[in-house]
């Protein structure tokens, strides 16, 4: 059987290589020339012997999910929709702004935890992405967008707030960040590597201690009874204790804080009175706050917060000190917007034994 070569990290590629018989460091050469230039033929890579080429050839393939479908919105977001079996599909998105180029990642076909607000929970739950699954939608948006004029990536910043729970993928997870962040790789700051979390309190330690990178916390209630029913993962890992796994999470983050992730929901999370618990919730915490207005679908039954309620709650919080944004909404013509990822899955009969799974 060949191997993925886009599965490992440097210090697995660097394990395949000696079992095969080459030099290690050899590692170091290949994965540049994966993820830096993007080759997948073997033959290309001129500065590896013939022998090792051909020999590569024989045993290990670079193989990235298929290209489905690329599309473009009128604001400059891009989305490519990459197949990673027959029926399935999972969907990455670029977001261009002036400072800093952000791809969004996916890393589940679905997700088991069914937030009452997420389209992509709404799909049910297929299975994890393998490492060149995830990693493979870096490679394949560096590869279309090139370079700009200067000659630098315009992918800056990653985010893990595609479709799926990251933390529920940890493994292969911190294997495709070993990537980002590997000079060899993408060479990415952990300051701008972001996992967004539901909040999976052993996993959130586990990264802490693994791979810290920035992190971002899916809040979106300020007590127990309205998260239980938002975020129903709550039930398993209440505020009190995710907020103690968020201050030991600082101590070891490359920033100084926690984001804070809150879709603001007509009438449900968005008063006054919810934005003082919330400040009262997270007063021991170093945090900022990014509010997600709601990006509707189909059969949701939520409405977005009028644009007076999202100032209100901007502002209380701000009151108190609090440094708070609200995220602009790039993309919606395509689809792309948070919570909008839909890819395709099927066989969400898994589901069910997959969220049993997650939350035992
Ligand atoms: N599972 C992880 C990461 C993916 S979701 C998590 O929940 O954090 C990324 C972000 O998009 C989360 O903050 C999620 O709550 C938000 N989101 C989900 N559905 C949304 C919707 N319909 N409108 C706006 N944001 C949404
Ligand atoms: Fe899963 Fe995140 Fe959507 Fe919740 S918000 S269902 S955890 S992807």
């Amino acid at each position: 059987m060949t191997v993925n070569l886009l599965d490992f990290n440097l210090q697995q590629l660097s394990a395949f290589l000696e079992e095969a018989g080459e030099k290690p460091f050899r590692a170091k050469q290949l994965l540049r020339w994966i993820h830096q230039y993007g080759e997948n033929d073997f033959s290309a890579m001129s500065d590896l012997s013939k022998s090792l080429r051909e020999k590569l050839a024989g045993i290990a393939k670079i193989e990235p999910p298929r290209l489905l479908r690329e599309q473009q919105s009128a604001d400059g977001t891009r989305k490519w929709l990459l197949g990673t079996d027959v029926g399935n599909a999972v969907e990455a998105v670029f977001i261009p702004e002036d400072d800093r180029g952000t791809l969004c990642v996916s890393t589940q076909v679905g997700c088991a935890l069914e937030c009452a607000f997420c389209s992509t929970g709404k799909q049910g739950f297929n299975r994890n992405l393998e490492v060149s699954e995830i990693i493979g939608q870096l490679w394949w948006a560096n590869k279309a967008l090139g370079r700009d004029p200067k000659g630098e990536r315009l992918i800056s910043n990653v985010v893990l707030m595609g479709m799926g729970e990251p933390l529920l993928n940890f493994d292969n997870l911190v294997t495709a960040l070993d990537l980002m962040l590997d000079d060899f790789g993408y060479g990415l700051s952990r300051r701008r590597v972001t996992v967004s979390t539901s909040g999976i309190i052993p996993a959130m330690d586990r990264l802490r201690d693994r791979c810290p990178v920035a992190l971002a916390v899916s809040l979106h209630a300020p007590n127990d009874e309205l998260r239980n029913r938002l975020v129903p993962i709550n039930q398993k890992y209440p505020l009190k204790e995710l907020m103690a796994a968020c201050r030991r999470y600082v101590e070891k983050a490359p920033r100084d804080f926690i984001t804070f992730e809150y879709v603001l929901l007509d009438g449900v999370n968005d008063t006054d009175a919810h934005a003082r618990e919330l400040i009262a919730l997270t007063r021991d915490v170093p945090s900022k706050f990014n509010l997600i207005p709601f990006n509707p679908f189909a059969g949701s039954g939520f409405n977005r917060s009028k644009p007076e309620s999202v100032k209100r709650f901007q502002n209380l919080l701000m009151e108190a000190g609090i440094i708070t944004t609200t995220r602009k909404t790039r993309g919606d013509d395509i689809d792309a917007a948070c919570g909008q990822l839909a890819g395709q899955v099927q066989d969400k009969s898994r589901r069910r034994a997959a969220a049993k799974e997650a939350t035992r």
